[in-house]
């Protein structure tokens, strides 16, 4: 761990904190009082800065906002019940990090300035952390190149950054969502395993095409069938067939390898299921719901944790689910949910105190 003198900070005069009603607050849209700045240059790191939260001075020739290097990762933080902070698995974001960032040809970053960095950080901004049921401390570490220079090859400079944001219970209300046969996210081969920002541009157009036929987000299906299902969104997703929980493999690299999925596998086996990570077909979906055995289908990500699915559509086929009466779904959220918020004891050492 690097001491405290290793970060530069320098902290804001007057909190913006008191201008800001923590309850209820949408997602994503306030941001608290300090941001970590670093950059990387002539093959190195320099020293991290923790500075008042202010927009960058950029050069209109910067590499990222042509060439796309960028990548990036959420994370939250939790207020116990006894006030303390609390982080759930950073060291699986700084983990799948570096692995976006090998995949963009750009520089891993290394351990001490993204956890000692983050907590630095939190630790300043600790008043931030909502305390109300279902609210949190976003975490946003990001990554773009920084070369001034109009040319295709990767950057030799970097900026690294965390921000924060409070944040209030998610738009969460059960979706609709639409099996996409047409538009492709990943393929074998390609970036989708890294959380890298053109990823999101790309789903854009799909996405909004959905939306015109009543439609939430877009179950993307693999590019060379379009028979095998990948994720949604910004959503890994569960099947609960029978007494099984059937979710996607990771094996192609065509999807994000979610933490929430990684930790909702592991309440799921807590519940008594049986957990199947392997290659789902559309097929085998519709035959499960023509058999009355498709139970329950629901998308796992940081931003929701378990967000329910009420109607999946696949071609003029429609698959509805009772999301009122619901059995795996909400017993998960709320398992995670205590482990979280502290109210249930963290079997697995998921949760890193600031
Ligand atoms: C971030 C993300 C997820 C969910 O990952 P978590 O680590 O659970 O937040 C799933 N799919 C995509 C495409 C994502 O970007």
């Amino acid at each position: 761990m690097i001491a405290a003198d290793d970060i530069n900070i320098s902290r804001v005069k007057n909190s913006k904190l008191k201008e800001v009603n923590l309850e209820n607050i949408p997602f994503g849209k306030y941001f608290t009082d300090h941001m970590l700045e670093v950059d990387y240059e002539n093959g190195e790191w320099k020293t991290p800065e923790i500075k008042p939260y202010q927009p960058l001075m950029i050069d209109p020739s910067l590499a990222a906002l042509h060439y796309g290097q960028a990548i990036f990762e959420g994370i939250k933080a939790y207020k116990s019940p006894s006030g303390e902070a609390f982080v759930f698995r950073p060291l699986d974001n700084f983990k799948r990090f570096n692995i976006s960032a090998e995949r963009m040809q750009m520089p891993t970053i290394p351990e001490h300035i993204f956890i000692d960095g983050l907590r630095a950080l939190i630790n300043l901004d600790r008043d931030w952390i909502p305390s109300q049921e279902d609210h949190s401390l976003y975490i946003r570490p990001f990554m773009f190149s920084t070369d001034e220079l109009i040319g295709v090859k990767p950057s030799e400079k970097y900026k690294f950054m965390i921000i924060l944001s409070p944040t209030g219970p998610y738009y969460n209300t059960p979706m609709r969502i639409y099996v996409e046969e047409q538009y492709v996210r990943a393929v074998p081969g390609g970036v989708g395993y890294a959380k890298a920002a053109g990823n999101y541009g790309a789903a854009m157009y799909a996405t909004a095409q959905a939306k015109l036929k009543g439609y939430d987000q877009v179950l993307w299906t693999d590019a060379y069938e379009h028979k095998y299902v990948q994720e949604c969104g910004t959503m890994n997703v569960f099947f609960i067939i029978g007494d099984k929980a059937i979710t996607p493999d990771l094996g192609a690299g065509t999807i994000l390898a979610g933490v929430t999925r990684d930790s909702v596998m592991t309440m799921l086996k807590e519940l008594g299921l049986t957990i199947e990570e392997r290659s789902l077909s559309v097929d085998e979906i519709i035959d499960a719901h023509k058999a009355g055995l498709l139970h329950e289908v629901f998308g796992t990500g940081t931003a929701a944790t378990i967000s329910m699915i009420k109607e999946l559509r696949y071609k003029d086929y429609v698959m509805e689910f009772d999301v009122d009466n619901l059995k795996i779904a909400p017993a998960v959220k709320s398992r995670l949910n205590h482990i979280r918020y502290g109210t249930a004891p963290d079997n697995y050492g998921w949760m890193v105190k600031i």
